[in-house]
C-alpha cells in the first residue's frame, strides 16, 4: 500500500464542459483512482475549477456580471456535471478560495526568496480604441516558431509552444481586428532556464511515461525562456510583495496560480478532515511522503504546465534549481511521478468548439443517456493515445452491441435463470474442466486488468474485462443450462449457474472502475448489500478562512468492494432482475445529428 495522488486537470470556469473535456482528464483519472483504492492504496484525488484570468474577466464584462459571479455560475455547473459522471474526487474545489490564495502566495514568496522570480520591464498590449489591456488570448497572429497563422498570444496550438503576444508576427485583436499597441510595463518572471538541468535529470529518471509526452517535454528544455508570471489585470491572486500587494492593476498570471491548485486543494482537503498536516503524506519529499506517487491527468495541450512549469515551481520552492536556496515553510515537495496526457476527442470529424456549436455538453448528454454509457465509450474508444472521433453511430453501436448485448445480457440471463429455477444462488456440485477454466479466466483478470489500469492502458484494460464477459457468454451458450430441466439434471444446472454467477460477480468487480453506477446495481442483483462502488456527493461548505460558501465534490471512498474475487454464498436470495443497461433505438443517431445541425 502506498499514498497515491491523483492530480486532475482543472476545468476552466467560463462555461459548461463538453464530453471532449471529460474524456481527456475526468473519466481516465476516476478509473485510475477507483482501481487504486480498490487495490488498497491510499488515494487522494483532487482538482477544482480554474477561475482567474482574462477570458473570465472579458466574458464577465460581456455578460454584465462580475468575474466572481461568472465563476460562481460555472463552478456550480461543472461540479454538478462531474457529480453526474460519478467522478470520485476527494476534493473538487476552486481557485477563488482564500486557502488557495494563501498557498499560491506562499509558493510565490518562496520562489522569490530563492531568487527564481525576477522583475523585468516588458511590453504589454493595449487596445488603441479602448485604452484597455488586451488579454493575451485575444491577440492572434503568425507563430514565430512554426509559422502557423492562427497562433494565440499565449500559446500556439499548432506547435504547442508558449508565446508572449509581442512575439507574434502581424498581431491583431480577436475582438475587433485592430493592431494592438505594445507599451512598457513591469512584471515578474519565473527564471525557467535555472531549472533546465534539474528538470532534465528528473525527466531522465521517468519510467512508463507515454513516449510522446517524454519527447515533447525534453524538447521544451532546449529553449527555456524566463516566463512572465504576472499580468496587467484586476482579476486574480494579488502579488505578495511590498509595494505590489495593494496594487489593483497587477495580478499573478492564471496559469501560475492554477497549477498550484493541486497543492492548495490537498491542503484544503486536509484542513477539512481535521488533520491539517495530512496532505504531507502525499507531498513531502522527506520521510512522511517519500514513498508517495503523484499522477497528473490532462489533455495534451497542457503537458508543458505539468512536465516543465509545475516541476520548476516545486524545485524552486524546495531550493533545488541552479540558484539553490532553502525550502519554504511546506518543506521540500514531491515532483510528479507520471504525467498522463490524453489526445483529443473530435466530434463527427470536427474539432469540438463551443463557439461554433460543434459540441455536446456533459449536462445535455446526461439528460438523455446514462453516465456509464459515456464512461464505457470513453474507456473503450476514447482518445487515450490517438486523436479519436466521437460519432453517435459508434456510441449507439457500442452501447447496444457491447454493453447491452454483451455484459447486460450475461448479467440478465444468469441472474434470471437462477432466480426462476432456484430463487437463490444455487449450491455448486463437482466442477468440470470447463467450469474451472472459466473461473480461472475471471480470476486471472484481476492481475491483467489491474496491471493495465496501473499503466494507464485503460482501453486494453476494459478490453480484457470484456473478454471475460465474452468467455462467460460462450460458456453459457455451450453449457445450455436452460435445457437441463429434469430432476436428474437439476444439480448440474445449479453448478453451471453458480459458476456463471461467480464470473458475473468477478467481471463486475473488474468493470467497477469503469462502470461504477451499473456495478452497484449488478452487485445488488447478486444479493449484495451496502456500498459496492462509492459515489461522490456535492456538499455546500464555508470557506475555511471567511470567504463566501461554495459547493465541493467529496465522498467517503474507504468503503466498497476490494480488487479481488469474492466467493458467492450459496443460498443468497435472488429476485428477477431489471435490465442494468438501456438499449438505444438507432433513430437517436439521426435525432442527435439533427440537433447538432440545428445549433451550428
Ligand atoms: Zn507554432
Amino acid at each position: 500500500m502506498s499514498h497515491v495522488l491523483a492530480a486532475v486537470a482543472w476545468p476552466y470556469a467560463n462555461g459548461p464542459r463538453h464530453i471532449g473535456h471529460v474524456s481527456g482528464f475526468g473519466v481516465p483519472s476516476d478509473v485510475f483512482s477507483r482501481y487504486m483504492r480498490m487495490a488498497g492504496h491510499d488515494v487522494l484525488m483532487v482538482s477544482g475549477t480554474d477561475e482567474h484570468g482574462t477570458p473570465i474577466q472579458v466574458q464577465a464584462d460581456a455578460d454584465g456580471v462580475t468575474p466572481r459571479e461568472l465563476a460562481d455560475r460555472y463552478n456550480r455547473v461543472i461540479v454538478e456535471d462531474l457529480h453526474g459522471l460519478g467522478l470520485s474526487y476527494d476534493l473538487f474545489t476552486r481557485t477563488t478560495t482564500r486557502n488557495h490564495y494563501a498557498v499560491v502566495q506562499e509558493l510565490f514568496e518562496g520562489l522569490h526568496t530563492n531568487g527564481y522570480i525576477v522583475a523585468r520591464t516588458t511590453l504589454g498590449a493595449i487596445s488603441p480604441s479602448t485604452g484597455r489591456t488586451l488579454p493575451d488570448r485575444y491577440i492572434e497572429g503568425t507563430c514565430p516558431i512554426c509559422g502557423y497563422d492562427g497562433a494565440r498570444g499565449d500559446q500556439c496550438d499548432n506547435c504547442g509552444n508558449q508565446l508572449d503576444p509581442e512575439q507574434l508576427v502581424n498581431p491583431r485583436s480577436r475582438i475587433n481586428g485592430e493592431t494592438p499597441k505594445f507599451v512598457e510595463t513591469e512584471h515578474f518572471f519565473l527564471d525557467l532556464p535555472a531549472f533546465a538541468e534539474a528538470i532534465g535529470g528528473w525527466l531522465d529518471q521517468r519510467e512508463n511515461w507515454r513516449p510522446n509526452v517524454l519527447k515533447f517535454s525534453r524538447n521544451l528544455l532546449d529553449d527555456l525562456q524566463p516566463r512572465a508570471i504576472t499580468r496587467d489585470l484586476e482579476w486574480g491572486v494579488p502579488i505578495p510583495l511590498d509595494g505590489w500587494r495593494d496594487r489593483a492593476d497587477k495580478r499573478i498570471y492564471v496559469w501560475f496560480d492554477a497549477v498550484i491548485g493541486y497543492l492548495s486543494a490537498s491542503i484544503e482537503w486536509a484542513r477539512r478532515t481535521g488533520d491539517p498536516e495530512a496532505w504531507r503524506q502525499w507531498w513531502s519529499a522527506d520521510a512522511q511522503g517519500k514513498d508517495a506517487r503523484g499522477y497528473y491527468f490532462m489533455g495534451k495541450d497542457n503537458i508543458v504546465f505539468h512536465s516543465v512549469i509545475w516541476p520548476a515551481l516545486l524545485l524552486g520552492y524546495s531550493g533545488e534549481g541552479d540558484k539553490g536556496g532553502q525550502a519554504g515553510g511546506y518543506g521540500k515537495l514531491n515532483l510528479p511521478t507520471e504525467v498522463v496526457s490524453s489526445e483529443y476527442l473530435t466530434m463527427e470529424g470536427r474539432k469540438f468548439s463551443s463557439s461554433r456549436r460543434v459540441v455536446i455538453y456533459v449536462r445535455d448528454f446526461l439528460e438523455r443517456y446514462d453516465a456509464d454509457a459515456l464512461r464505457y465509450f470513453i474507456a473503450a474508444a476514447g482518445p487515450e493515445s490517438n486523436d479519436t472521433d466521437f460519432t453517435w453511430a459508434e456510441f449507439v453501436r457500442r452501447n447496444n452491441d457491447e454493453l447491452v448485448a454483451g455484459w447486460g445480457n450475461l448479467v440478465n440471463r444468469s441472474v434470471s435463470m437462477a432466480a426462476k429455477n432456484f430463487g437463490v444462488i444455487p449450491t455448486p456440485g463437482e466442477l468440470t474442466a470447463e467450469d474451472q477454466a472459466l473461473l480461472a479466466v475471471a480470476r486471472a483478470g484481476f492481475d491483467t486488468v489491474g496491471e493495465l489500469i496501473g499503466k494507464h492502458r485503460q482501453k486494453a484494460a476494459i478490453g480484457e474485462a470484456m473478454r471475460v464477459v465474452a468467455e462467460a457468454n460462450k460458456y453459457l451458450s455451450e453449457q445450455a443450462p436452460w435445457k437441463l430441466k429434469s430432476d436428474e439434471d437439476k444439480p448440474r444446472q445449479g453448478t453451471i449457474l453458480h459458476v456463471a454467477l461467480q464470473v458475473v460477480s468477478d467481471a463486475n468487480t473488474l468493470l467497477t472502475p469503469f462502470l461504477p453506477h451499473s456495478a452497484q446495481k449488478v452487485f445488488a442483483l447478486l444479493g449484495g448489500e451496502g456500498v459496492h462502488a462509492p459515489m461522490p456527493r456535492i456538499e455546500e461548505v464555508d470557506d475555511l478562512d471567511g470567504g463566501p460558501s461554495y459547493p465541493v465534490l467529496t465522498g467517503d471512498y474507504t468503503v466498497g468492494t476490494r480488487w479481488e474475487s469474492v466467493p458467492l454464498v450459496a443460498g443468497t436470495p435472488l429476485s428477477a432482475p431489471t435490465p442494468v443497461f438501456r438499449k438505444l433505438d438507432p433513430s437517436v443517431v439521426e435525432e442527435e445529428l439533427a440537433r447538432l445541425g440545428e445549433t451550428s
